[in-house]
């Protein structure tokens, strides 16, 4: 109590001493937001330093997708119990984000609840967020229990190490703490008499909590809890970007960018598909060599260098749910693969050599690579492509991506395939189709079926 009373003199009581609570706040403002803008220019910078994935117009079915998915969640929707504590969760994030914009705002500026000239926009906004609070603070407390005694399936796998869960369930007290605190915050003003704004959460927790508190108990509570709120706001936001609570971020523009064409459909290298032109143009030989060395791109997938951008803000958005997982026919058969593995492996990676390539550039090497030291030949050929795990991720994570360029490193780099698929080849090659005989041969087997095998 006594620490209470001495924080509330010292930092809290805007009236005496608003100068220095407005100057210690725009500090402590700018420390966070130039930490954040410090770990998103490194993560920008490697997405820049890494290739396209596939043409992102037309952009009308892109929006139609991010409204569907991203806003309105329809992928998360699909299941009904968890599906619709998440999507709660999500649009009252977007319900409360208003509130703490204004808090900001106030405290950079001095101010006391800048937004009210906004009248009934501002009481609706003010009774969400209310609202939403404790909605949210129900559904974290439903996913901390969950998580504690270890109620989902799923959510284990030998890719969710303790550090994993670590991380998922101190994202969850921190965002706990927030509305809890949101929530004090709204009860105490309202019990204070507090007119401005519409709280009908606040209102009943007031009456019932705080009927006899004194007002001097419910300023502190006041302004204690509008410090722990905001504080910890910068804390979630600067610890993000380290955590598979990424999505937060992450999420919508990743759905926006997500794949358009076919799942699985591999896109042909440019450089190759102009040299077999050349080489059918029977002209490859008259033709300057127009690459640089040093630039000529790798066939396939060995690191993460060699992956699209999109490749990496998938690892990024992944929240671990194992949604994917639970539904790769090869992982319910008991072999090695996890997509969700596949996944959070290329993130892994990325970020134990993303200083480096910050530093050298993407032709950094450190005689490690996520083929290999990560995921195994083993692994990829595991997968039957039936693009289970991308249909079921709610962030349009496209997983069988990376293991398709994976293996076409394994194919045309290294010439190491299982040996069905090299027989295959050599077939094909040889045969001009994936069977052991020649082409005159291949109607043999109607032979002795008395057709006409002239007719045909
Ligand atoms: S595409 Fe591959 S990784 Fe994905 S569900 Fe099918 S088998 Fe599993
Ligand atoms: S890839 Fe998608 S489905 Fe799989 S764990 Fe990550 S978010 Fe969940």
């Amino acid at each position: 109590m006594g620490f209470c009373r001495n924080f509330y003199y010292f930092w809290l009581r805007k009236k005496n001493n608003p100068m220095v609570q407005q100057i210690i706040f725009i500090v402590v403002t700018i420390i966070a937001f130039g930490i954040l803008a410090w770990s998103f220019s490194r993560v920008f910078r490697i997405i820049k330093m890494l290739k396209n994935p596939y043409p992102i117009l037309p952009l009308g079915p892109r929006i139609k997708r991010f409204l569907s998915n991203g806003i309105f969640q329809k992928r998360i929707l699909r299941f009904p119990f968890a599906g619709i504590l998440h999507a709660l969760v999500f649009w009252g994030f977007l319900m409360i984000l208003f509130g703490s914009f204004e808090m900001l705002l106030d405290g950079l500026f001095g101010t006391d609840r800048i937004f009210l000239f906004l009248g009934p926009v501002y009481d609706f906004f003010m009774a969400s967020g209310d609202i939403f609070g404790l909605i949210i603070a129900i559904a974290v407390i439903v996913f901390l229990v969950r998580r504690f005694f270890h109620l989902v399936k799923r959510f284990n796998g030998v890719e969710m190490t303790h550090k994993s869960h670590l991380d998922a369930n101190f994202a969850l007290t921190l965002i706990l703490i927030l509305m809890v605190s949101l929530l004090l915050m709204n009860t105490s003003f309202v019990a204070m008499g507090g007119t401005e704004g519409y709280f009908p959460v606040g209102k009943i927790l007031a009456k019932t909590f705080f009927a006899s508190t004194s007002v001097a108990t419910l300023n502190s509570i006041y302004h204690i809890n509008w410090w722990i709120h905001i504080l910890t706001i910068f804390l979630f936001m600067n610890y993000l970007p380290y955590s598979k609570h990424f999505h937060v971020f992450m999420s919508l523009p990743n759905v926006f960018f997500s794949r358009m064409t076919p799942l699985t459909k591999m896109y042909n290298m440019e450089r190759v598909t102009k040299e077999v032109k050349l080489m059918l143009s029977g002209n490859a030989f008259d033709q300057p060599a127009d690459e640089d060395p040093q630039e000529i791109e790798r066939f396939g997938m060995k690191d993460v260098q060699d992956g699209t951008w999109k490749n990496y803000t998938d690892s990024l958005t992944c929240t671990q749910c194992g949604r994917c997982t639970s539904v790769c026919p090869a992982n319910l058969t008991g072999k090695l693969l996890s997509p969700r593995k596949i996944v959070m492996n290329y993130r892994a990676r990325m970020t134990e050599i993303m200083g480096n390539l910050l530093k050298e550039g993407k032709t950094y090497q450190d005689n490690r690579s996520l083929l290999g030291d990560y995921i195994t030949k083993e692994e990829l050929w595991a997968c039957t492509t039936c693009n289970a795990c991308a249909q079921e991720c709610p962030l349009n994570i496209d997983h069988p991506s990376i293991i398709l360029e994976m293996r076409r490193y394994l194919v045309m780099e290294e010439s190491s395939a299982p040996a069905p698929i090299n027989t295959m080849f050599s077939n094909t090659e040889n045969n001009g189709a994936p069977w052991q005989y020649p082409p005159h041969e291949r109607i043999k087997w109607a032979e002795e079926l008395y057709i006409n095998l002239n007719s045909i």
